[in-house]
């Protein structure tokens, strides 16, 4: 059953069906071909004893009956002379039609011989009756007729038929018991081809049941593991690789959903941009490979700053970070860009050439504010880009923060210096 297993789905589905139409026309085959038996059999029964029976007796009852009493009413003139020639004509037509008939149906070797002696015995009565209407039509006495002679005739003729009518009727018990056999090795066949065919259909089924079930488990299985791989594949596709920090991509998945957010909510947002100081110099000082690890280590002083589940850390591109806070208000956000500022610093990863200090130092420039349907979707970005600017222009190692989310004017609310 191996096959099955190695069977698509469709082709397991065809196997069935096809497997049951075999059966369906095994058994119409089967039975159409016991069906003709049988009526073969009905045929031989019916045409080959039934009718010759109905026919014999026909022959032995004109005889025994119509010629006989006619015979008798004319010894004794109770009948005109032509009703007894037309009589007797009638009715060894009637005799002649019945045999020839009787004759003209399938014998068997055994009867043959028998329906010949039959044949001379029935022409003889024949002969005998046929003188009597010839004596009627030449307008005879007929009262000397021997009814002795006539009845031993008669008798003779009779038992000669009756012979050939127990014949048929034990050829036709005969027949029907073939007949019964037939029907019941028939009805046996049948009974058991239809057993084996529900059998094998059965098993078949479950096989073709039990290998769709092991498909479709191992489909589920294929499912599970491709949707774990899709989620790998999106955390990478939204992972910064050098800092495992989330990229610019989710940036803007994240950013315009929690924007939404907090309109809905009218609550706090914090957006913050973050930029190296003198980075250009670092990699010139260092090598490019070393700037990396710098940017590794800035990357670990946000994480460790941050540690809420809803703070998000972003790798904008290159030197610059951004980060996004909800629910969190202006001071504590201005907190958090000090924290960030000072953990960095407070690393002391050597930076000879900045022009603000000894060791690498960031400088953040911070949006915070109520969000409201009024909130243009970009101000924060750009807002906070121009307090970068502006902390830039201050002598960097800080942040600025403005809550005013105007586009006209730029507002320095706080400006602090390490
Ligand atoms: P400022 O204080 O005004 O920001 O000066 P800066 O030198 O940091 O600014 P600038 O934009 O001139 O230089 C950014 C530098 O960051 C240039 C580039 O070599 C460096 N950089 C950008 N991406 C990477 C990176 O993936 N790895 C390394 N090692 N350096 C990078
Ligand atoms: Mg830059
Ligand atoms: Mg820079």
């Amino acid at each position: 059953m191996q096959f099955i297993e190695a069977l698509k789905l469709k082709s397991k589905l065809f196997f069935l069906f096809l497997l049951i139409t075999m059966g369906l026309v095994t058994v119409g085959v089967m039975g159409t071909m016991n069906i003709n038996a049988m009526k073969k059999n009905m045929d031989a029964l019916y045409f080959g004893s039934l009718v010759p029976v109905t026919e014999l007796n026909d022959v032995m009852h004109t005889y025994t009956s119509s010629l006989s009493r006619t015979v008798y009413k004319s010894s004794r003139h109770e009948i005109s002379p032509s009703s007894i020639a037309s009589e007797i004509e009638n009715a060894l037509f009637n005799v002649n039609v019945k045999w020839k008939s009787y004759v003209s149906h399938y014998k068997r070797e055994d009867e043959l011989q028998y329906v010949d002696y039959a044949s001379l015995e029935i022409e003889s009565a024949n002969s005998y009756f046929r003188l009597i209407l010839k004596a009627a039509l030449d307008g005879k006495d007929l009262s000397s007729i021997s009814i002795n002679q006539l009845e031993k005739r008669v008798e003779h003729v009779a038992s000669v038929v009756q012979k050939l009518i127990t014949y048929e009727v034990s050829v036709a018990q005969y027949e029907r018991k073939n007949f019964l056999n037939k029907y019941d090795s028939t009805v046996n066949q049948l009974g058991v081809a239809l057993f084996i065919i529900i059998i094998a259909i059965l098993m078949i089924s479950w096989h073709v049941f039990t290998s769709i079930q092991q498909d479709h488990t191992r489909l589920e299985v294929a499912a599970k593991k491709l949707k774990r791989i899709n989620k790998k594949l999106e955390n990478v596709s939204y992972t910064d690789s050098l800092t495992s920090l989330h990229n610019r991509r989710y940036f803007n998945l994240v950013y315009e959903k929690e924007l939404k957010q907090a309109k809905r909510d009218k609550s706090y947002i914090t957006f913050m941009m973050l930029d190296i100081d003198y980075f250009k110099q670092y990699n010139d000082t260092y090598g490019h490979l070393q700037g990396d690890v710098a940017l590794k280590a800035v990357a670990k002083v946000l994480k460790e700053t941050l540690k809420r589940p809803n703070d998000y850390i972003f790798r904008l591109g290159g030197e610059e970070f951004g980060v996004l806070l909800t629910k969190t208000d202006e001071s504590n956000s201005a907190n958090l860009a000090r924290d960030i500022c000072n953990s960095l610093r407070a690393r002391e990863i050597e930076h000879k050439n900045s022009q603000v200090n000894d060791f690498l130092t960031i400088s953040i420039g911070v949006v915070c504010c109520v969000a409201d349907e009024a909130l243009a979707d970009e101000i924060l970005i750009s807002r906070a880009d121009e307090m970068l600017y502006e902390a830039k222009k201050s002598g960097r190692d800080m942040y600025v923060i403005t809550s005013n989310v105007s586009q006209a004017q730029t507002q320095i609310v706080d400006e602090i210096s390490a």
